[in-house]
């Protein structure tokens, strides 16, 4: 279990001062010029010693990432970009430090641009996110004030301007390189890779997009030591992590622990139990809205909230936002409703995707009523798999993924609802 000394959001809930004065007092912007004066190669060398992976879904190593960016500029600028566009149903970490511990995220942001030679820096967050936005924009003018933005950024000699744009509500834009075309005005469509954004992202410049929690972490990895970090979680999965638990347990928090703590742990330590208690959990969707379900027997017994032990699972820790659904779900209908949604937040820029997510949602709909045959079940599914990895981007991945979770879980359940309705039709007769 992960001690308060060792946490690194020490006001996740917003019970202290947000304001500069009490992040200080809470040890953040402390001696960060001093931080960015060990020079560029020794802070991505702790970044990617720490372990860090990616907190924003696809738990890709930070340090590593950072180390794409070219080290000498050939005329073009660099581009740190924040995606704090938090969109993922069920995902709702993000909010709770731009909101609550938003300077964090401001001195991570100076550091890790500085490490890729980037002077300016962009923050995206969704456009819902209103009073995020006023908390975060509040803090950044008070970086400025103090000069902890702008010229030689916190007395660091470096220069480092860090502005707040806003979406408007597409989920999309949260994709990478949609969230780039957004940036620069256009209509958020994702764009094919290569090149990636290390290569040409931002205005055809070298450019990382980083999760914020990702970027929010990093002032305190380089203060406590990359050792320090890697000591929370098993190997490959280090540090500690912000899970957001919603659904039916007694207590739906935000939280931050140490990677890899058994679920059970986390939902009795956190969460007050599951409703109605573990006999009565009937599935999981431990990482955001995209990840395959994973039924209550497996989550029981020896689960382990890491990247590894998910993937094991066919499922995946995402972004941590883990929903719980009691015997009272409709597990059809609960999957039946993302697929509303992905279809709705389809781009429509490749056809798998484009008339995929339709097709499979109309299936679905057909499925929650149980109107429709149980062969059909089979079709579905090969229509996922035609979906999954040809597309352009991971929506495509996102739509199919929660299917293929229900029908390898809950296949009994849609057959028992097909003939249950078809039973019902013929009685009729
Ligand atoms: Fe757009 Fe879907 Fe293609 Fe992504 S996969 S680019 S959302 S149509």
């Amino acid at each position: 279990m992960l001690q308060d000394k060792d946490r690194i959001f020490t006001n996740l809930y917003g019970m202290h001062d947000r304001t500069l004065a009490g992040a200080k007092a809470r040890g953040h912007w402390d001696g960060t010029d001093k931080l960015i004066q060990r020079g560029r190669d020794s802070i991505v060398e702790t970044m990617k010693a720490s372990g860090l992976r990616g907190r924003g879904g696809a738990g890709f190593p930070t340090g590593l990432k950072w180390s794409f960016m070219p080290k000498e500029s050939d005329g073009r600028p660099s581009y740190l970009v924040v995606n704090a566009d938090e969109s993922e149903p069920g995902t709702c970490k993000d909010r709770e430090i731009m909101r609550n511990d938003p300077h964090t995220l401001i001195e991570g942001c100076l550091i890790a641009s500085f490490a890729m030679n980037a002077h300016v820096s962009y923050i995206y967050i969704r456009g819902e996110y209103i009073r995020e936005r006023e908390a975060l924009q509040a803090a950044i003018d008070e970086c400025y004030d103090n000069g902890l933005l702008g010229k030689n950024a916190a007395g660091s000699g470096w220069d480092f301007d860090l502005y707040l744009a806003h979406g408007a509500g597409a989920y999309i834009c949260g994709e990478e390189t949609a969230l780039l075309e957004s940036l620069e005005g256009k209509k958020g469509m994702p764009r094919m890779k290569p090149p990636f954004p290390a290569g040409a992202g931002l205005y055809g410049c070298p450019t990382t997009v980083n999760n914020v929690e990702s970027i929010a972490v990093v002032p305190t990895i380089l203060r406590r030591g990359a050792d320090w970090f890697a000591g929370f979680g098993r190997p490959n999965n280090a540090g500690t992590k912000l899970f957001a638990i919603s659904g039916h347990v007694n207590n739906p928090c935000v939280v931050e622990e140490e990677m890899s703590i058994p679920f059970d742990e986390l939902i009795d330590r956190h969460c007050g139990g599951i409703r109605g208690g573990w006999d009565n959990l009937k599935a999981v969707i431990p990482g955001g809205s995209s990840v395959p379900c994973l039924p209550g027997e497996v989550m029981r017994k020896d689960a382990i909230m890491d990247f590894d032990w998910l993937r094991e699972q066919r499922s995946g820790l995402g972004t941590a936002a883990v929903i719980v659904m009691d015997n009272s779900t409709d597990i059809i209908k609960a999957i039946w409703r993302l697929s509303k949604f992905y279809k709705h937040e389809s781009c429509g820029q490749c056809t798998p995707c484009r008339e995929g997510t339709g097709w499979m949602m109309r299936v679905m709909d057909r499925l929650v009523k149980g109107e429709a045959e149980v062969e059909e079940i089979d079709m579905l599914l090969d229509v996922t798999k035609q979906v999954e990895g040809h597309t352009i981007c991971a929506l495509g991945d996102a739509a199919a993924w929660p299917i293929q979770g229900l029908i390898r879980h809950f296949r009994d359940e849609i057959e028992d609802r097909i003939r249950h309705k078809r039973g019902g039709a013929i009685a009729a007769e």
